[in-house]
Formats: structure tokens, sequence, C-alpha cells
């Protein structure tokens, strides 16, 4: 059996609703069956939805802030260098007078620095919350953005700053192909792209597959709801070179396990030998995938 100590293995899926998550946490439940030690984060912080299916216990919950800056204006001359170094227009200077956008920044400290009378400092600005906990015996991580926020990637961050050094951690990706699922895609061992066999998930899933090309990232397709829709997916994948990893019956068993919230992995006994194949032959690719980087 394939047991690699450590393996960052994220799972994406172009649009939502194409079973990303409830694939992901079964393949996590999967795993933790198999005696690997498993974390699972949830890194669509503006809809978590792995816990659902996890209903982990949430033990603890972290505040997570960004840097703005805050002006001094006894110090303040209304130069004006600081709205000239800020890209973002997220400082301005009007009549003399500066006015902050915290919406707008970055918290590239940019225009601290170049202040010459030392007349700005950063404060915390709140954006969101990172919860932690269990489920069973799989470690739960999930992100929160608050509402009305919009800083999504310093949130996805602050959830990654729990992948653990040791265990297999799974990640949640948000859906889509912007700015938060490449932030959730630096630095993951594995890429799996959850995909529906129809015409609109084949668009996704060329799209996602661009993306992971662009990010040289090693990856492979698990087809969810396997026997709709028609074969134009499988034909791109052969084409393509890409893995298949594994096929999930469009059962409406296990659509009413989801419905209910519970994990066909845990509560249909005829697919847990299909996730626990899946979830092997991911590691397996995860462990090839690190083989060829050493060489
Ligand atoms: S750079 Fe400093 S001194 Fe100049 S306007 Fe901005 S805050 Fe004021
Ligand atoms: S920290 Fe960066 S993004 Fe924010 S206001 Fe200053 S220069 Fe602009």
């Amino acid at each position: 059996m394939v047991t690699p100590e450590n393996a960052v293995i994220c799972f994406a899926g172009g649009k939502g609703g194409t079973g990303k998550t409830t694939v992901a946490a079964n393949i996590a439940a999967s795993l933790a069956k198999q005696s690997h030690t498993v974390t699972y984060l949830d890194c669509d912080v503006e809809e978590p939805n792995g816990h659902l299916f996890l209903h982990p216990h949430i033990e603890r919950r972290q505040r997570v802030t960004v840097p703005v800056p805050k002006v001094d204006i006894n110090r303040c001359t209304g130069c004006g260098k600081c709205a000239e170094t800020c890209q973002f227009q997220a400082i301005t200077v009007v009549n003399k007078k500066v006015l902050v956008f915290p919406e707008l920044c970055h918290s590239c400290g940019g225009c601290r620095l170049v202040c010459p009378e030392n007349a700005i400092a950063e404060v915390p600005q709140e954006i969101g919350t990172v919860e932690i906990g269990h489920a069973g015996n799989i470690r739960f991580v999930q992100g929160q953005l608050d509402i009305q926020q919009v800083k999504t990637p310093p949130t996805i961050q602050a959830v990654k700053q729990h992948i653990p050094e040791n265990g297999i951690a799974i990640l949640d990706a948000p859906p889509g192909t912007s700015c938060p699922v490449v932030e959730t895609l630096q630095k993951v061992d594995y890429l799996v792209l959850v995909a529906e066999p129809t015409p609109f998930g084949l668009h996704d899933l060329q799209l996602v597959v661009e993306m992971a090309r662009v990010l040289h990232l090693n990856f492979g397709v698990v087809i969810n709801r396997a026997g709709w829709g028609d074969r134009n997916t499988y034909d791109y994948l052969q084409k393509e070179n890409i893995p298949l990893l594994g096929e999930i019956p469009n059962d409406r068993a296990i659509a009413t396990a989801y419905t209910r919230g519970e994990l066909a992995a845990d509560t249909l006994p005829q697919y847990r030998d299909l996730f626990t194949q899946i979830a092997q032959t991911i590691l397996q690719k995860t462990s090839s995938t690190r083989e060829l980087c050493k060489n």
C-alpha cells in the first residue's frame, strides 16, 4: 500500500455543482479509514460546505486579519507620495487630506515605506474566520470570509497555514479558475479535477486543465455521475493523455445520501471499495509525481 507520510492533494472542479466537495470529503473519509492521518481543509471560503458532510466538532476559531494603513494626521503633510505609490487607488489625497479605502487595499505596505514623514502605521482589518476542529479522526479546518468582504486569497492563506507537516492534507478548492483557486493551488503535490461527463462538464474541465497546465501541476480526473451525458469527456481525457483516476456512478442512492448530509463512503457499503480504490490511485499518482520532482 502506498503510504506517503505527507502529501497535499487538492480537489477542484471548474464551476460549482460538479460534486468536488462530496468527492473530496469521501476521499478524506476513505483515507482516514485506511489509517492515514488526514486533514481536510475547506478553502472555498466564500461558501464552505464540506462541514455539511463531515459534521465536524469545531474546537477553536481564529479571526483572520490583514494590515491596512492608518495615517497620523499630525505628522502628514499631504505630500501625496502614498497615493502616487498605491496601484489600487486604496489611498488618495484630496486637498492635502489623506483618505484610505481599506476594502481596496492589498496590504502591500508600499505607502508606509514611501511616506517621508513616517505618518503611516498599519492596523489590522478583520476579514474572516478560520475554524479548526475534528470530524471523527479527520482533522478539520475551514475558512469563512466575513459578509461583504472580498479579500478571499488572504483568508485562503490563513486556512492553508494549518496544512500539517505530516499526514495527508485534502484541500477543497473554490469553484472557478480565478485568483482564489490559483491561491489554493499554490504548493499542492497533486490536483484532482472532478468533472461530469456532459458538454457543460467538459467545457469546465477544459478550462481547469488549461489552468493546471499553466501552473505546471500534475493532475488527474475523477468522473462524477458517470453513466449519463456522453463519451466526449472520456475521449478528451484519452486524447490529452490525462489520467482517469476513477468514476463515481450516477446512482440515486449516492444522491440521496448527499441530500441527507451523509457520505457514500460511510453509509453505502457497496461504494466503500470504490472510494478506497480511487483514494489509493490518487496516492499512487501523488507519490509518482514526487518521485518525478526529485529526479
Ligand atoms: S506620504 Fe505620508 S506625508 Fe505624504 S500624504 Fe501620504 S501619509 Fe501624508
Ligand atoms: S498598503 Fe499598498 S495597497 Fe494598501 S493603501 Fe498602501 S500602497 Fe495601497
